[in-house]
């Protein structure tokens, strides 16, 4: 039986884009890339200054969200503020410096001038200067005072096209002519001095003028300059300047040549651009959006054509079995269609029906993997069992590790993609990871979804589509990622097939204008060759699933977000954390993690190999609460202080956790580990005295070396502290001194209390009794006997040697001096120890 929407099928819309210059043709520096590079620039930053109007100017957001998705780090910094040090030693730390506003350059105090400019000329750094219209009214042009360098202001312009001989370009492509109205009004450049190059040109507006167009001074009358290089020989710094801002979309391609022109090829990206295309939902959706006989033929010839530009280009299919023959007549002849087909394509399963593992049972997800996978034999479809792709990203992230668990049993799957890591949006911050052998990659969007059947579906219509393409967001996308894997959809392939236009459009206009090299690899090779480029990103960030409305949507509805501590205490080790341990867990409201078999009582989770087994096994730890604000949950692992990874972990998942650091003496803090670790029967420790450790020299053997570091790097209070300050605000941190712990233990819980908001509030003189055999305070127990820390705590041994109590004083001199000055930032007073050690080494003598 026909349907009758299927003989109303209209005819999808053809890709129009003819380039103007021949598309294969290479810029000179592209075929011998010489400009953009030089050795002596190698120790430059990979980073950018960005000097802007105001902290909240629009236009310095975007520069610098640019200057991020090219993974740019930036500095920003007010026109009005003090400028950071710059240099560092001998290494420079900005490749390149942009002005958001060019003549804030030109206006800076005098002081700050000549601190960039001697800045820019001994590291051979560059300077980007945007042109923003004078406030003042009626102000047209200005000359630049010293570099011989006219301004004209508000113009209004159309057309562009841009200088074919500069060196400068290297993935713009600068043959073709950009038609149309450029946005906003427009500053253009005037000079007759040889330091100049102009690098783009564009004319008058129709609107502005009474013009004539076939005049052929109109038509051949690019003569306003909107865009210049300063080559520096005036005042030794080279610039570039544009007469306008990024949002006009050739901006962004000269700026990413622009970039790497000026820092030497520092902030050079790499020209190759991989892109992944996977058409999912193959065989799901309802009739009259599937795909025909004659869809199918057009995805055959557009990938045909599309393997002549994007090397190695194969359309990725992920099928769900579970519907094969559910469309109309026509669509089910479409589906066999396919199949007839099936070996032009990479086939990559989805799930059976399309079903969310997230939301059911573990045995019903593995059954539906299952059948998936018979499907494709009894259809004689060769899986790429290594990739796949979860419904609306269900369990990739945030992680459901029964998935990852079934899909490497039932598939052996090496990697997938999503576009929920670690957010949706903003788009350019999307990231990858690596968790249970699975490789886990950003996914882009090209604006097509489900729902974009027909070119009115998508926003602004073909029009719409035409600008995301023809330098717009998807342009943009492809710019700035070096791999990018587009999610499309069965449903974009039938009716308008909008994504064979799109990608067809986007390949051409690509080629048009810029030299990028389009290339396509095997999901799993696409992976490692991910993780080779950004090999940081390999370790995941663990964030609460409850913290972002799109990662509640896909966390099990079972399961909470609250097995996680509201407090931490962080040690270092050897300092009575387990003695405050001890003393908090006797209150009521008060509850720790349970003892770890592993790593005796701690958890040991954000400093160790423990972080990568994940969430689950991390909230595993902790009780369920009864009611959300009855119980206190925390732990207490005593390496979190000094480790550099932990206070970038604890923010990224509780956030909102208070620390908690407990500081003695550090050379006193020394001694005990020492002892500790003797007792523990570490063969150095037992064979090495407490001098020899604390004293071993660059050539000292490495165990030894390594038991120093152990022993000495926590006590560099002030510098662990600092970093817990660049994730933490102090006030969220409270600090316990030691040695008041030891001897008034009371009003340090009480103060800890009143920290903690723990309610209720209970006088811990009744919780605490002082054992005279022991030599410190115990737990009073309801039955009213006490229970006191076991044998390993609190052990005699014998005082430090004057000879390494001068040593450790000397170390540490420094640090402790830091410190006291970071004590006031936590309210917290100068403990007597500090103030000793302060007292002693002042007159400056050893
Ligand atoms: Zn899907």
């Amino acid at each position: 039986m026909q349907s009758p929407s299927v003989t109303q099928r209209a005819k999808p819309p053809v890709p129009h884009i003819r380039c103007l210059s021949d598309p294969d043709l290479l810029n000179p520096e592209v075929q011998a890339p010489g400009k953009h590079k030089s050795n002596e620039r190698l120790q430059l930053a990979h980073r950018a200054l960005l000097v802007v109007e105001a902290p909240s100017s629009r236009n310095g957001r975007k520069i610098k969200h640019f200057l991020n998705s090219l993974r740019i780090d930036v500095k920003v910094v007010s026109k009005s503020k003090t400028f950071p040090p710059l240099s560092s030693k001998k290494s420079a730390r900005y490749a390149v410096i942009v002005f958001e506003n060019y003549n804030s350059y030109l206006k800076l105090d005098s002081w700050s001038r000549q601190l960039i400019d001697k800045y820019c000329r001994d590291y051979h750094v560059g300077i980007v200067g945007f042109i923003r219209p004078p406030r003042e009214e009626g102000t047209h042009v200005s000359f630049v005072d010293g570099y011989q360098l006219t301004i004209q202001y508000k113009l209004e312009l159309e057309d562009i096209k841009l200088n074919f001989d500069s060196y400068v370009w290297r993935v713009l492509k600068p043959g073709e002519v950009w038609k149309g109205f450029l946005p906003g009004k427009w500053a253009v450049f005037h000079s007759n001095h040889s330091t100049y190059q102009n690098l783009a040109y564009s004319r008058l507006s129709s609107h502005f003028l009474e013009f004539d167009a076939s005049d052929d001074s109109y038509l051949h009358g690019f003569k306003y300059v909107t865009s210049v290089m300063d080559k520096g020989e005036i005042d030794g710094i080279p610039k570039i300047l544009f007469g306008n801002d990024l949002n006009f979309w050739l901006h962004t391609v000269m700026m990413v040549d622009t970039l790497s022109y000026l820092s030497f090829g520092k902030l050079e990206l790499s020209l190759d651009r991989y892109i992944q295309i996977d058409v999912d939902d193959i065989f799901v959706g309802k009739e009259g959006i599937r795909m025909t006989v004659d869809d199918v033929e057009a995805l055959v010839a557009t990938q045909d054509r599309l393997q002549k530009d994007v090397d190695g280009f194969q359309f990725n299919l992920g099928y769900s079995g579970g519907f094969y023959l559910s469309g109309n007549d026509d669509e089910d002849e479409g589906d066999k269609k396919l199949l007839e087909h099936r070996n032009k394509f990479r086939w990559f399963s989805h799930m059976w029906k399309h079903e969310q593992p997230h939301k059911f049972p573990d045995d019903y997800v593995e059954n539906s993997m299952r059948l998936n996978k018979d499907f494709a034999k009894e259809h004689k479809i060769s899986v790429y069992g290594q990739y796949t792709v979860a419904p609306h990203h269900s369990g990739v992230y945030p992680v459901h590790e029964p998935m990852y668990k079934l899909w490497k049993e039932v598939w052996g799957v090496k990697t997938t993609s999503t576009e929920e890591y670690p957010k949706l949006m903003p788009a350019w911050q999307r990231r990858g990871f690596i968790h249970s052998g699975v490789m886990v990659l950003p996914r882009q969007t090209c604006g097509l979804f489900t729902s974009t059947i027909f070119a009115s579906d998508y926003q602004g219509g073909l029009q719409g589509l035409d600008t995301a393409i023809q330098g717009g967001e998807t342009f943009q996308t492809v710019l700035t990622t070096p791999i990018s894997i587009f999610m499309t959809h069965l449903s974009n392939y039938g009716n308008d097939r909008l994504a064979l236009y799109m990608l067809e459009s986007l390949v051409r206009f690509i080629k048009c204008w810029t030299n990028l090299r389009l290339l396509s690899l095997p999901p799993v090779e696409l992976g490692f060759k991910y993780f080779e480029m950004f090999p940081q990103e390999k370790e995941p960030v663990w964030t609460n699933p409850c913290d972002y409305y799109r990662h509640k949507e896909l966390w099990p509805v079972n399961k909470t977000c609250d097995r996680l501590p509201d407090f931490i205490v962080v040690g270092p080790q050897k300092t009575g954390t387990t003695a405050l341990y001890s003393f908090l867990s006797r209150h009521s409201s008060v509850t720790s993690n349970k003892p770890s078999l592993k790593t005796f009582e701690e958890i040991q989770f954000f400093n160790s190999n423990n972080y990568y087994l994940g969430l689950d096994w991390y909230m595993d730890f902790f009780p369920q609460r009864k009611k959300p604000n009855d119980t206190i949950l925390f732990e207490k692992s005593a390496n979190y202080f000094d480790s550099e990874v932990v206070p970038r972990r604890v923010s990224a998942l509780v956030p909102r956790a208070k620390i908690v650091v407990l500081l003695m003496n550090p050379a006193k803090r020394a001694l005990s580990w020492y002892y500790h670790m003797r007792y523990h029967k570490d063969p150095t420790a037992l064979n090495t005295s407490f001098h020899d450790i604390i004293t071993a020299g660059e050539d000292a053997p490495s165990k030894v070396k390594r038991l120093q570091s152990r022993c000495l790097a926590p006590g560099l209070y002030a510098q662990h502290l600092v970093r817990w300050l660049d994730y933490f605000p102090a006030k969220q941190i409270h600090i316990v001194h030691s040695d008041e712990l030891k001897n008034d233990p009371v009003s340090v819980m009480e103060n800890l209390q009143k920290f903690l908001h723990v309610e209720p509030q209970i006088n811990y003189a009744r919780y605490l009794r002082y054992d005279p055999v022991k030599g410190f305070y115990c737990v009073v127990l309801d039955s009213g006997q006490t229970e006191c820390l076991g044998k390993s705590k609190g052990h005699k041994y014998p005082p430090m040697d004057k000879a390494s109590e001068r040593h450790l004083r000397r170390y540490y001199k420094k640090h402790n001096t830091n410190l006291s000055k970071l004590l006031a930032s936590f309210n917290s007073e100068v403990p007597e120890w500090l103030k000793q050690e302060l007292k002693e080494v002042t007159p400056g003598k050893s």
